[in-house]
């Protein structure tokens, strides 16, 4: 039995910069996605699954994870991240699984269709969609959001997870499920992250709608909505710098969460253990209650 106020450190990062999306190996602490603690029990034996944004973060933890469990899986990610992407690729091959590498924008409809189109081709097949990548840039009020950012961070979050959704459905057999990466922000948005939050809200919104969709036909849609966790997406803009320092204190647990301790939640929902579990947002915020 572990103590989970103190199961992982509490941290309190130096400041730090990245350029747009940040490296998993330029962060001061590293985040933790499992690498040395991650135990598999075959619970997603043979199972093929695609998660956008695996290279890092909670998409990398789930990919380790996945791959422990029995599963091939294919991680999508933008090409500046190659380094973070390398570490998964090789994580998912020591497990004995088969990895596939898609880097590209997903801001582009052409690369959303593609990703799914590779995976089914190297895999035989897709039964797993994990929707989580996306782009946090903070702004100083609506006045101050560029257009342009607003513009990619609806493409990066809500249109990439729309349409690598709507191209990954023909191939989703009786059994499969589909997750959505949402946030606390979707029911708490920040006064910085207006754009983001109503990403985030909108995912959690087409899961449900989806789940209503899709639970007739066998397939389980689900959402995940982290709190505050220690990933690139943080120190690469997507935090003003007094909240970096502090990361996720001001949750109830009394620290920020660590990728690894998300993994849990997405393998549940991928699995058959989650066979009456459908429209469900689970939330893994340290404590903060969601509605
Ligand atoms: P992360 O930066 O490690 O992962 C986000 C990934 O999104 C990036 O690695 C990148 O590959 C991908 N991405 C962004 N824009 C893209 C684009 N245009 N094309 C292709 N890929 C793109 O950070 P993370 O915190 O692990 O984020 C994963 C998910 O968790 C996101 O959906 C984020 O909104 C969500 N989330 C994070 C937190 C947190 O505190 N870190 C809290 C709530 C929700
Ligand atoms: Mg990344």
């Amino acid at each position: 039995m572990h103590d989970p106020r103190s199961l992982y450190p509490t941290i309190e990062p130096p400041e730090q910069r990245q350029p747009h999306p940040g490296l998993d190996k330029e962060m001061e602490p590293k985040a933790d996605i499992g690498l040395d603690s991650y135990v598999g029990h075959g619970r997603l034996q043979g199972r093929k699954a695609l998660i956008t944004g695996g290279d890092s973060g909670i998409g990398s933890a789930v990919a380790v994870a996945y791959a422990r469990e029995g599963a091939d899986v294919a991680i999508s990610y933008l090409p500046e991240e190659q380094a973070d992407a390398d570490r998964v690729i090789e994580a998912i091959e020591a497990a004995g699984q088969k990895a596939l590498a898609l880097p590209g924008d997903l801001c582009e409809l052409a690369q959303c269709e593609k990703i799914v189109r590779d995976t089914v081709e190297a895999f035989g097949g897709l039964d797993i969609l994990v929707n989580n990548a996306s782009r946090q840039i903070w702004h100083d009020g609506i006045e101050n959001i560029p257009d342009e950012d607003f513009d990619a961070t609806m493409k990066s979050n809500i249109y990439s997870a729309y349409r690598v959704t709507k191209a990954a459905i023909p191939h989703l057999q009786p059994g499969s499920a589909i997750i959505f990466t949402s946030s606390i922000q979707a029911y708490e948005p920040s006064a910085t992250l207006l754009d983001y939050a109503m990403t985030k809200a909108a995912m959690n919104n087409l899961s449900k709608g989806l789940a209503t969709q899709l639970t007739p036909k066998g397939i389980r849609v689900n959402a995940v909505a982290p709190g505050p966790i220690w990933t690139p997406l943080q120190p690469s803009y997507g935090q003003p710098m007094d909240k970096l320092t502090e990361f996720g204190q001001q949750a109830p647990v009394g620290r920020a969460g660590q990728p690894a301790e998300l993994a849990g939640a997405y393998v549940f929902l991928a699995s058959d253990e989650a066979s009456y579990v459908m429209g469900e947002t689970l939330a893994v915020t340290g404590g903060t209650p969601t509605p």
